[in-house]
């Protein structure tokens, strides 16, 4: 099996430039893409493709949807950044759409997902401090073996990946790592009385789509409550609709003490991310003491308002359930011999690819490229299978057939 991928002169000028003049930080599928419009985008030659991977599900109401696209250019014409040293007529009413939305007093805005994620650190050790009275630099974060939650040297402290930590410590000490998905392991932790949280993602999504066991997040939060700890969902990849709920915590009832969201807020126009809680957490900050330059802008409020009223207004979080239960019976009932495990929820899937060949999961990528669809694999063995979540029934039939036939190149 050896693919042959031959690429338009334009594509390839535009592959050199980024291979010439950027950090090779990433290793991205050879397409340079120049137009995306709802669940398709465009590469440079005109090719249209399925995405698949909706910006690592930032994109979960669509490329460019209208409504967020009139939000972006009405509030960009009128006034983009303040600061949060002046007030500006969108960030109130940001901070009261997306508290009443999802239930919680309080609302810290940011901009990228690991900022989020520094934010709930903070915020769980000052509370960790300030009220659950853990002496001064002793407060322990519990987090979970094949977590990504970002790529900051903190965040990367205590990933258990060596591609995200190894080369760039020293790290950051105070966090306790268990495996996913063990809540003896978790039960174990919470006896050290200076565990101030349990920072945790409802389906670890960069480790390629691991759904824990039923029951697990709701057990794991009321051990967490009966420690006195806080149980901190990172949604930044889960949340928004994208598992078949708005959250993924809402698979089991489970409502965090910190709630961590993301990538989907901006519906992938621009960095914007925020931590939920409620005052007894939230207002151990004090001003001056936390904050970014562009958290909170206007424009970023303005935007967020409107990826989160279309989210509900157009039944995208039904339309994932219904949508991701389909693409895993189709993909289950062409019963490949190389599929080792399809597994998801919602539309946040994987499937594993089980072939001697330690490239067979990228090369089917290349060949579902070639026949217009884009994943991208994670880990190896495994791809990703994240549409938008306004994918229709017709689409995915379409896309089940490119999928078969891109895993027809295993042999
Ligand atoms: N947390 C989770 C669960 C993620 O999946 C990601 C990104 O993939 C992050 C945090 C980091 O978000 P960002 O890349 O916006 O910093």
């Amino acid at each position: 099996m050896q693919m042959t991928t031959s690429y338009s002169e334009t594509t390839d000028r535009f592959l050199e430039l980024e291979n010439e003049y950027s950090a090779h930080n990433y290793h991205p599928i050879p397409v340079v893409l120049s137009k995306g419009e709802g669940v398709h985008v465009w590469d440079v030659d005109g090719k249209k493709y399925y995405d698949f991977l909706s910006g690592y599900s930032a994109l979960n109401q669509g490329h460019r949807h209208p409504e967020i696209m009139a939000s972006l250019i009405q509030q960009a014409q009128k006034l983009t950044l303040t600061s949060r040293a002046f007030c500006n007529d969108q960030f109130g009413a940001f901070a009261q759409y997306i508290t009443t939305y999802f239930g919680y007093n309080r609302v810290l805005p940011m901009n990228s997902g690991v900022e989020a994620v520094e934010t709930a650190i903070k915020l769980c050790r000052r509370w960790g401090y300030s009220v659950k009275g853990i002496p001064e630099n002793k407060a322990r974060i519990i987090v979970c073996a094949g977590n990504f939650h970002g790529r900051t040297s903190t965040v990367i402290s205590f990933s258990s990946d060596p591609a995200s930590y190894a080369g760039f410590g020293p790290y950051m000490p105070g966090f306790d790592v268990i495996p996913y998905n063990d809540l003896a392991a978790l039960a174990e932790a919470l006896q050290n009385k200076e565990v101030a949280g349990f920072l945790v993602e409802p389906i670890q999504g960069e480790a390629g789509v691991v759904v824990p066991d039923e029951g697990y997040l709701k057990t794991a939060a009321q051990y967490c409550k009966d420690a006195r700890v806080l149980f901190m969902a990172d949604e930044i990849q889960t949340g928004l609709g994208r598992t078949g709920k708005m959250l993924a915590c809402d698979h089991e009832m489970v409502r965090p003490d910190v709630l961590i969201l993301g990538k989907a807020l901006s519906g992938g126009v621009l960095p914007v991310s925020a931590v939920l809680a409620d005052d007894e957490i939230m207002l151990t900050i004090k001003p001056g003491e936390h904050g970014s330059t562009y958290g909170g802008n206007p424009l970023a409020c303005a935007i967020a308002i409107t990826s989160l009223r279309v989210i509900r207004d157009e039944h995208m979080t039904e339309n994932a359930a219904i949508q991701g239960a389909y693409l895993r019976k189709g993909i289950e009932s062409l019963h490949s011999p190389f599929i080792e495990t399809v597994r998801g929820k919602g539309l946040l899937n994987a499937i594993v690819i089980r072939h001697p060949n330690p490239e067979a999961a990228w090369d089917v990528c290349l060949e579902l490229k070639e026949n217009g669809l884009l994943a991208k694999p994670t880990h190896g063995d495994k791809i990703r299978f994240a549409p938008p979540l306004t994918i229709t029934r017709v689409q995915m039939d379409e896309c089940l057939e490119i999928i078969a036939d891109g895993l027809s190149i295993l042999k």
